[in-house]
């Protein structure tokens, strides 16, 4: 019984990792799944770092970025999800800044280890 639950839990830990699923996390009562796979910008010249799914609280990271960028795009994308999720009026410049800052004091190692404990 134990070895049969153990493989099961090995087997969807390693169907979440090809579907790049690093865990989910709670904002504001919503839990998110945050996806980390290859994204694609409507400008071919731009690159997209994350993205965030109001309809169905998906926030989607990079994969193809630097394990520093993706959390502060982690961060970048919750902040987005608070704002959302407050009504809070804001724009791209605010949230650049609080995540830099918020960055910097070790904020991103935090939230994406604390995901990524979270992979149920
Ligand atoms: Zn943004």
């Amino acid at each position: 019984m134990y070895q049969i639950s153990v493989s099961f839990r090995t087997h969807l830990m390693e169907r979440d990792k090809k579907m790049g699923i690093l865990g989910e996390i709670s904002i504001g009562g919503h839990v998110y799944k945050i996806v980390v796979q290859e994204l694609k910008h409507e400008d071919p010249k731009k690159t997209l770092y994350g993205r965030h799914s109001v309809d169905d609280n998906i926030i989607y990271i990079s994969d193809s970025i630097v394990t520093s960028r993706k959390e502060e795009t982690l961060i970048h994308e919750v902040l987005h999800a608070i704002f959302y999720n407050t009504g809070l009026d804001h724009n791209e410049h605010q949230i650049e800044a609080i995540s830099n800052g918020l960055f910097q004091l070790g904020i991103g190692e935090y939230l994406w280890d604390l995901t990524a404990s979270q992979n149920k």
